[in-house]
């Protein structure tokens, strides 16, 4: 297989004049300079193609550039651009009924619209502390949440950020996230690992740290995005449910990663039976333009007037691009997410079964990951083979990320069709025998 000449040198100029003026804190694993897109095909400033597994971290659902994303956006940038969420306008009610009629609440839902997923994180932290009265906060290890304060103060998936950042949010708590794989608990016979973790939040968490009647919210990723993708273990949600209940708490679901029909349903809770109470999206809610949103339950989005907002919420060119992507998910991305997913997964478990080197492969739909281990009975994690593949693929033409210590992430737009699954993983599988060589 050819090796691209990458970086070539116009991306080597960029990458010298990006260090110099842009900050260093994004963390870049490979120097990829992107020209232009179509679709999953992506290509860079030397003109090299590629195929992009990313999306731009699960945003792009509908491939770089939908015609019909772009033609939405156009029109309504030639009719205004910004108005400000003092205001009201047509599209912007469009979306929030849209949202609605995709919320999988058995009551109406309410929407406020942010710009990114941390904002949405926050409003969520702010709606829940405001409508329970309550304080305290449920996360998980290995979540990531964002990087704002109050994001942060769940984010716990590597110490990098939070090193230097302190003092966080107060009253944020954090269980083992129910990881089948890497399971941290021991179980009793009698009870699902799922059953398991939930028992020891109950018993040790809302037994010795928080009181229950102080517990506002547990706020969780149906699957684990940046923590490894990893798909929570049998019986969880619907004992975490039953907790909430319980203790009348909220469970929110982080769909920022996960959402949006990534998974072959609009939401990836959805996969395990049970409604939460507030659901946070933005990512592939709008195909790139930045937007963000919470969607609760009516009953839930109790705050009153002036209690939240920002300038941008709403913003008409985020709502058209929103609209166009739903409309382009629910007519054929959202089964085709379910089909090519089910067919990727096939895809890899035929590719592991050739490799000592893959531990797992995980996921549901178009959210997978390959979890890359030193040897398959201690599934110690390898981080060198797994950043090895992920620089080889790159440097044959494929677009992957890493995630959580030793996981490829494969999140490439819905649109994806069977020949793109086959040629990208043609190069994962040829950059992982490379990387077992090395
Ligand atoms: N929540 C989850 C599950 C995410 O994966 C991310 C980003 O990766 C965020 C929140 C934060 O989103 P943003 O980077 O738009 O602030």
């Amino acid at each position: 297989m050819e090796r691209l000449n990458v970086p070539g040198p116009k991306a080597k100029q960029i990458v010298a004049e990006d260090s110099q003026y842009i900050s260093h804190s994004y963390p870049r694993a490979y120097p990829f300079v992107m020209d232009h897109g179509k679709g999953t095909e992506v290509w860079d400033v030397d003109g090299n193609r590629f195929l992009d597994f990313a999306a731009g971290i699960a945003v792009t659902g509908t491939g770089h550039s939908h015609p019909a994303v772009v033609k939405a956006i156009k029109e309504q940038a030639d009719k205004f651009l910004h108005i400000s969420s003092d205001f009201y306008h047509p599209i912007w009610v469009e979306l929030a009924k849209k949202l609605d009629s995709i919320a999988p609440f058995d009551e109406e839902a309410v929407s406020f619209m942010t710009n990114s997923g941390t904002e949405s994180v926050e409003a969520a932290i702010k709606l829940a502390r405001f409508h329970t009265g309550r304080t305290q906060f449920l996360g998980f290890l290995g979540a990531f949440h964002g990087r704002t304060l109050g994001s942060l103060s769940f984010t716990a998936s590597k110490t990098v950020y939070r090193h230097g950042f302190y003092p966080l949010m107060n009253g944020v708590v954090h269980a083992p996230y129910p990881d089948p794989y890497r399971p941290i608990l021991k179980s009793r016979e009698d009870e699902s690992y799922g059953e398991t973790v939930v028992r020891y939040i109950e018993e040790e968490l809302l037994g010795k740290i928080i009181a229950p009647e102080d517990l506002a919210a547990v706020l969780i990723e149906p699957i684990q995005g940046e923590g490894g993708y990893i798909v929570p273990a049998e019986g969880f949600f619907p004992a975490l449910r039953k907790l909430c209940d319980k203790y009348g708490a909220l469970l929110i679901a982080d769909e920022v990663q996960s959402g949006m029909g990534r998974t072959g349903k609009w939401w990836a809770i959805e996969h395990f039976g049970v409604v939460p109470d507030i659901i946070i999206t933005a990512k592939g809610i709008a195909s790139g333009v930045p937007l963000g949103a919470i969607i609760a339950k009516k009953s839930v989005m109790t705050w009153p007037r002036g209690a939240h907002g920002n300038t941008y919420g709403g913003n008409p060119l985020a709502s058209a691009a929103a609209l166009a992507t739903i409309d382009l998910i629910e007519k054929q991305y959202l089964k085709n997410a379910q089909e090519m997913g089910y067919y990727m997964i096939g895809a890899l478990e035929e590719i592991k079964s050739s490799h000592k080197s893959i531990g797992d492969v995980r996921g549901i739909g178009l959210m997978l990951g390959v979890d890359f281990v030193e040897d398959q009975n201690s599934r110690k994690p390898d981080i060198t083979t797994r950043d090895k593949v992920e620089r080889l693929g790159f440097e044959h033409g494929l677009i992957s990320m890493g995630c959580g210590k030793s996981t490829i992430r494969f999140a490439p737009p819905l649109s994806i069709s069977k020949p793109e699954i086959d040629e990208g993983l043609k190069i994962f599988d040829y950059a992982v025998g490379l990387a077992e060589k090395e």
